[in-house]
Formats: structure tokens, C-alpha cells, sequence
């Protein structure tokens, strides 16, 4: 008897508050209700406004008792899973994040006042984090462990921090993107692979007309797709990360490398492997985007060497040439590695640039001999 590959999804949903549109929900929890499926909602405990600058807010309206009545049927009932969705969901200084950057103790002070809201007025301890905007540093790591929580669910690129407990089960789709992330696990063929699906009442149409990408009615068309997939099994954050490996080593192993364009990706972004699966698949990336940017390299030199022997242009001109290409590829390269690090977009700008201004001095070189 063979063993098919299992494929766990997960569904979260984040800003879960007082603000928030509570018909929404509600339709969204009854299409999880009906399938017996299970979600994550990302609960916002307190609600900030004011001064964006202090990180320490003290002005919050707490998450009303009617949205608390209905997350405890919703809990009750088996359906939503609650993770702690930051503090107060404010930017510190209009950066999206709540916590990155901020000194240990008042990362501690904010997620300690929020989980104690939250175990108080749920009557259950929620042992997950969901930081804001995904956005949160080693200093975040340190207080959730400290505070007892068993994990943190934000994106595929963060901070891991050795000697913790914590595990890691970043989000890796959209509703939209589902079956196409469903569509790489399967391509992936490792024994075991987890798409973590991040949605918020924003990309429901019903809601935001705008700015939404589906209707409450394709969420249920979308759930009944994976109710009969045979290899798909539905499971809460919480539960995913008591029973899958959800260490550093796997968070580690599945970051996406920025340098490998989406076409040779095939899909693995939007998918969690275990460690040993996403190290190959990391190893042959690497290879196929090393051989794939060497190959662009020596195409745009040959290209600029023939345009050069076609055209002969004199000393003059093949400075200019030589001179603006060089700078050129300079200034991209600065500008691509603003963030710390470079994009394929950014290193398939710079390389073609450079193989022209190596083309235009090595014909200085030998107008010179
Ligand atoms: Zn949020």
C-alpha cells in the first residue's frame, strides 16, 4: 500500500477586532462552520490611534465584548483557532510594524498586555503570534518565548533566533493563490508539505469593492475545492505547529532565494517543505539561476562585442559608451541593493551593463595599443 503525499493547508485570517466588519466575519466563520474546516483569525486586541510615535500606546479600545462573544462560540465549536495579532495593530513612526526594532521590553510589555486581554476576556490562552504587517525582529522572538508562546506565524523572510523553543510557520499564499500552491506541493513530491493561506476581510469584494479579489461566494466555492482533494487535510495554525517540524532549520531552509527568478521557481515560494526537500530544491535553484544569470552575462557581452565590430566607432564615441554603461551599471547596482540585498530584477538590469562596458573598454584597450 503506497502512501500519498499529505498536504497540509492552513487558513489564516488576520485583523480580527472591534473595527472590523463584523458581517464579514460571520459569513466567513459560518463557510468554515458548514465544511467542518477550521481557520485562524488573527485578533487584534486592542485598538490604537493617536501618537504613532510612542511605542508603549496607552489610548486602546479593547476588542468589544461582541466580537468576544463571537469568537468564544467560534472557539467553542471547533472552528477558529485565535492567534494574538500584535497589540494594537498601530505603525511606529508610520513604518508598517509594530514591533521591529523596538527595545526587548517594550516588545514584551506590548505582547504580554495583549495576550492578557485576550486569555482574560476568551477564557483560553493563545499560544501563537501573528506580528502586524509580518514585520518583527530577534527582540520579538526573545519576548514570545519568554512569555510562553509556542510559535509565530508571519512570513516567509524573517529574524530566527538560536537557543529558543519557538516554531516557525510562515504564510506562504493567498486565497487566490491556492490551488496553484497546492499545484507545487504536489510537484514538490516530499513526503510532507504545509501552504499556509494569509487572507484578510480587505480581499473579500463584499467588503472592499476596490481593492478585494474574490466574493464571500467564491470563498465557498474554493472551500468545497479542498474538501475533495483526497491529499489535503485542513488544520489550525495552533495545531499545525504542535504536530508538524516547524523548527529554525526548516524556516531557514524555505526562504525564498531573491536572486532566482519566479519562472525557475516553479511555484516552490508559495509552499513549506521539510528541511531536507527544500535544502535540494535550494541547491538546484541556486545552480539553475547561477548558470541562467552567466548565460544573460555572456550573451549581452558577445551582443555588445558584434555591435562593436559592426559598427567600428571611434575613440571618442567608445568612452562616452564605455564611461555611461559602466556608471549606469554602478548606479543600478546601488539602487538595487538599498534593502541590504538584490532582486533578480535588480542583478538581470546590472549584468547586461556590465557586459557592455566590459565589451566598450576592451575595445579602448585595443584602440590604444
Ligand atoms: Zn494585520
Amino acid at each position: 500500500m503506497t502512501t500519498e503525499p499529505r498536504i497540509t493547508v492552513v487558513f489564516r485570517m488576520d485583523d480580527y477586532a472591534s473595527v472590523s466588519w463584523t458581517e464579514l466575519e460571520l459569513r466567513i466563520i459560518e463557510a468554515f462552520r458548514k465544511r467542518a474546516l477550521r481557520c485562524t483569525f488573527g485578533v487584534i486586541p486592542y485598538t490604537g490611534w493617536g501618537d504613532t510615535g510612542n511605542p508603549l500606546p496607552s489610548v486602546y479600545l479593547p476588542l468589544v465584548p461582541e466580537k468576544v462573544a463571537i469568537l468564544k462560540r467560534a472557539v467553542a465549536d471547533g472552528t477558529i483557532d485565535v492567534a494574538q495579532h500584535g497589540y494594537c495593530h498601530q505603525p511606529f513612526r508610520g513604518k508598517p510594524t509594530e514591533f521591529a526594532a523596538l527595545p526587548l521590553d517594550v516588545q514584551r510589555e506590548k505582547i504580554r498586555r495583549g495576550a492578557a486581554f485576550l486569555s482574560s476576556s476568551l477564557e483560553t490562552k493563545s499560544s501563537v503570534f501573528i506580528p502586524p504587517w509580518n514585520s518583527y525582529d530577534r527582540n520579538t522572538l526573545r519576548a514570545l518565548d519568554s512569555l510562553g508562546f509556542i510559535g509565530i506565524s508571519a512570513g516567509k523572510c524573517g529574524a530566527v533566533e538560536g537557543g529558543l523553543s519557538l516554531r516557525f510557520l510562515p504564510a506562504t499564499c493567498s486565497l487566490t493563490g491556492l490551488k496553484g500552491a497546492v499545484a507545487a506541493a504536489r510537484r514538490a513530491s516530499a513526503p510532507s508539505s504545509i501552504v499556509t493561506v494569509l487572507f484578510h476581510p480587505s480581499d473579500f469584494r463584499d467588503h472592499s469593492p476596490a481593492r478585494g479579489v474574490l466574493t464571500i461566494e467564491e470563498l465557498d466555492v474554493l472551500l468545497d475545492w479542498v474538501c475533495v482533494q483526497p491529499d489535503l487535510e485542513v488544520l489550525p495554525v495552533s495545531e499545525c505547529m504542535v504536530h508538524g517540524d516547524l523548527s529554525p532549520v526548516v524556516f531557514k531552509a524555505n526562504r525564498p532565494i531573491d536572486l532566482l527568478p519566479p519562472f525557475l521557481d516553479r511555484g516552490m515560494r508559495y509552499v513549506l517543505l521539510p528541511a531536507s526537500p527544500a535544502i535540494g530544491i535550494r541547491r538546484r535553484s541556486s545552480v539553475t539561476a547561477g548558470l541562467v544569470y552567466a548565460a544573460l552575462f555572456l550573451a549581452c557581452l558577445l551582443a555588445a562585442m558584434a555591435a562593436d565590430w559592426i559598427f567600428r566607432p571611434g575613440f571618442g564615441l567608445t568612452l562616452i559608451a564605455a564611461s555611461t554603461t559602466v556608471l549606469a551599471a554602478a548606479a543600478c547596482l546601488i539602487y538595487a541593493f538599498r534593502d541590504g540585498s538584490i532582486s533578480y530584477r535588480g542583478l538581470a538590469v546590472t549584468l547586461p551593463l556590465f557586459s557592455a562596458g566590459l565589451a566598450f573598454w576592451s575595445r579602448l584597450f585595443l584602440l590604444t595599443r
